[in-house]
């Protein structure tokens, strides 16, 4: 045995975080299998049977994992009892502050979606203090319907339009809501001090495209460009099953790229950004749609039938879509032939039109898009709906328990 090997083993081992590591990888294994009897549980990790036994009783005792049914029960010699993923205990809390709407969803351990308030509202020009308070009521009435279930909240995680910090929990900046500096986790935990979460933050369409990796089209692609439509442009790029986030965690800004050097003015302060040719306002003004009421009085479920209805009647409406499909393309190619994805994932009110959209991105894809003549890119809309980013950020907060569940040992002894 080399020398160096020998010392390594005689060094002595830090029992807590292989402890950890190990109540992870049990968990990981049933949420991935479903129901599993210990001895499969210790045959697929390679822990031995007592390990697994005394890791599934800490499972079990946070309420993560239950007993299940007994798995072949007309088998020959003792029937294996199983354990399962316990659905009716943990939840994370997503919640979400965009321009003109706030949103509060709390999904369990098995995925499921178990509360959900969205409201139209307009924020811009309201300081973030007044929003918290509001997204505040909404989360409090979200976290006692879940409490009422008999479930257990655990963590919750914020998503912004904007530039955020995510280990400081910090929004940067948001141009559309006006803000810059804001500590947004800790203002949130203040306001949540009842309920003892964890707090997160972190930028919508990240979230998004988490959720959509976790949940949708990644499910079967592994390389994709996300893009949402809102009052703003996000965007997550997707590569071999990992969210890009870059040197600080500001990758994505797909809506602040400029695709014309001369052209409008964007809220961020400079010209030509895509955001200013594709975002909601320049959407309804090219599709000749006007609410009076204005954003953040109406939901994406009021004015996409209405727009889609007018696009089938009126040209100068599909004409107003066509171009917005044409800004896209020019903008995506762009990431395309720098990032080389399967898909383009279109989210926020970018999904509904799709259909609307397609035709001229792809046209801009073909002529701008170097490997073009060799391969495609498929341009498909999110499964997921408006709900995309509040989803992701929930589904975050779960996750932040599968990968460590020890932390409940913490959260479950305080409360
Ligand atoms: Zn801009």
């Amino acid at each position: 045995v080399p020398q160096r090997s020998r010392r390594l083993t005689a060094a002595p081992l830090d029992q807590r975080a292989v402890r950890r590591h190990n109540l992870a990888l049990v968990l990981g294994r049933l949420v991935a299998d479903g129901a599993s009897s210990r001895a499969t549980l210790a045959a697929e990790t390679g822990l031995n049977k007592t390990t697994v036994s005394s890791l599934v009783a800490d499972l079990i005792h946070w309420g993560l994992v239950v007993e299940s049914d007994v798995l072949n029960p007309g088998s020959v010699g003792r029937p294996a009892t199983a354990v399962k993923v316990n659905g009716e205990g943990v939840v994370g809390i997503g919640l979400e502050i965009n321009i003109d709407y706030l949103a509060v969803i709390a999904v369990d351990l098995l995925g499921r979606q178990r509360e959900r308030v969205l409201v139209a509202v307009d924020n811009r020009g309201r300081s973030p203090a007044r929003v918290l308070s509001h997204l505040t009521r909404l989360a409090t009435g979200v976290l006692d319907g879940v409490l009422g279930q008999g479930l257990v909240p655990v963590g919750a995680t914020l998503a912004v339009p904007g530039l955020v910090d995510v280990g400081r929990g910090e929004l940067m900046v948001s141009p559309n809501l006006g803000w810059t500096r804001t500590r947004l986790a800790s203002m949130l935990r203040k306001r949540l001090a009842a309920y003892d979460l964890a707090v997160l933050v972190d930028n919508e369409a990240n979230l998004a495209a988490l959720a959509e990796l976790w949940s949708g089209t990644g499910q079967r692609v592994a390389n994709f460009l996300y893009v949402s439509g809102e009052v703003g442009i996000g965007a997550g790029v997707v590569l071999n099953g990992e969210l890009l986030r870059g040197a600080h965690g500001f990758a994505g800004e797909l809506g602040h790229v400029t695709v014309d050097p001369d052209g409008a003015l964007c809220t961020c302060g400079s010209r030509g950004c895509l955001e200013a040719y594709v975002g909601l306002e320049a959407l309804l003004r090219s599709a000749a749609l006007a609410f009076t009421e204005g954003p953040g009085t109406v939901t994406q479920d009021d004015w996409i039938p209405a727009l889609l209805e007018r696009a089938e009647s009126d040209a100068r409406v599909a004409a107003g879509l066509f171009e917005v499909g044409r800004w896209l393309g020019i903008a995506v190619a762009g990431v395309a032939n720098v990032v080389d994805p399967q898909a383009v994932v279109l989210g926020g009110f970018f999904a509904p039109l799709a259909e609307w959209l397609r035709e001229s991105m792809c046209v801009e894809l073909s002529q701008r898009w170097l490997p073009a003549p060799f391969t495609g890119i498929e341009v498909v809309a999110s499964p997921l709906g408006p709900d995309a980013a509040v989803r992701g950020a929930a589904m975050l907060s779960v996750r932040e328990i599968l990968a460590d569940p020890a932390t409940l040992d913490t959260l479950i002894e305080v409360s």
